[in-house]
């Protein structure tokens, strides 16, 4: 049995996470990490503070679904306490993956944090990265629903860092290029363009969108329910336990 925490019981992710580890084999639900004690979730332990948490329940895995903010603080004291982390909150800058990629170092825990648990969505990244060996133009559309904090998306961000290990950067449009009104052009990574949609109905979509002369290539993915990520969450659960290291991206743990 792996004894798993969960961060995040009353979120739209967390809910569904928490469903799964009940009805995973192998998987025991010790304690739930939240912003209040409510009754709804009177089944385990609820605790407002992490550290109460990992010092009651003894997890070997915590699931974080939360905020960035709390996702940072929760992984970071996890892994000081030799307690695994599977993390999908996005929202993680650069420097925190540093800082969280030395701390699984020092401490020797592993730790996986995931954009985006959707296998599908991962084929699409890895389709993507494939693709951009031979068409080097490419702008990425990403659509959340509209209670999303963060934009663009993790998912939409590592697509282009992918894509980015196979394609020189420069910069896309017309040199002259002038926004008539600020943003219409999209955030730049490396001169990739990425847009952000948030409206509500949406769950999480993403199209690459890589053109070359007379031609267009379009990879599309879409989760239409959060049990889309589900199994992803499941198997970074797992892998964790076999690791020592930080894990970014659930395409490093599938073949
Ligand atoms: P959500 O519905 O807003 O859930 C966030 C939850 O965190 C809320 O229930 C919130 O509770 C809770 N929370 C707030 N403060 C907390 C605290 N101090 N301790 C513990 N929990 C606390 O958001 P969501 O759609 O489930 O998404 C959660 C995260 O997962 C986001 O970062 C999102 O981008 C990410 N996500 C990742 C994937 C993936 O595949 N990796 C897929 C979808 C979403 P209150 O309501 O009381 O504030």
């Amino acid at each position: 049995m792996i004894r798993v925490a969960l961060a995040g019981p009353r979120g739209k992710m967390g809910a569904e996470a928490l469903e799964m580890i009940e009805q995973q084999d192998g998987f025991e639900l010790v304690g739930l990490l939240d912003s209040k004690v409510t009754d709804e979730l009177s089944d385990y332990p609820v605790f407002i503070s992490i550290l109460d948490l990992l010092k009651e329940t003894n997890p070997q895995v915590l699931i974080d679904l939360t905020t960035p903010e709390l996702g940072m603080s929760h992984t970071t004291e996890a892994i000081r306490h030799g307690v695994r982390p599977v993390v999908g909150t996005t929202g993680f800058t650069p420097d925190d993956l540093e800082q969280l990629n030395q701390l699984c170092e020092e401490y020797k825990v592993g730790c996986i944090i995931a954009p985006n648990f959707s296998i599908g969505a991962v084929l699409m990244m890895r389709f993507a990265e494939q693709a951009a060996r031979y068409m080097q133009d490419v702008e990425i559309i990403e659509m959340h629903h509209n209670q999303k904090l963060d934009a663009p998306s993790g998912t939409a961000i590592k697509t282009a860092e992918l894509i980015q290990t196979n394609r020189v950067s420069h910069r896309q449009g017309h040199e002259n290029e002038e926004e008539a009104l600020q943003g219409a052009r999209g955030a730049d990574i490396e001169g990739i363009k990425l847009h952000s949609v948030r409206l509500p109905g949406l769950v999480a979509h993403q199209q690459v969108l890589f053109g070359g002369e007379g031609q267009l290539l379009t990879l599309r993915h879409d989760s239409f329910t959060r049990g889309s990520f589900m199994p992803g969450v499941a198997l970074c659960v797992k892998e964790v336990m076999k690791r020592n290291e930080l894990i970014y991206g659930l395409e490093n743990i599938i073949d």
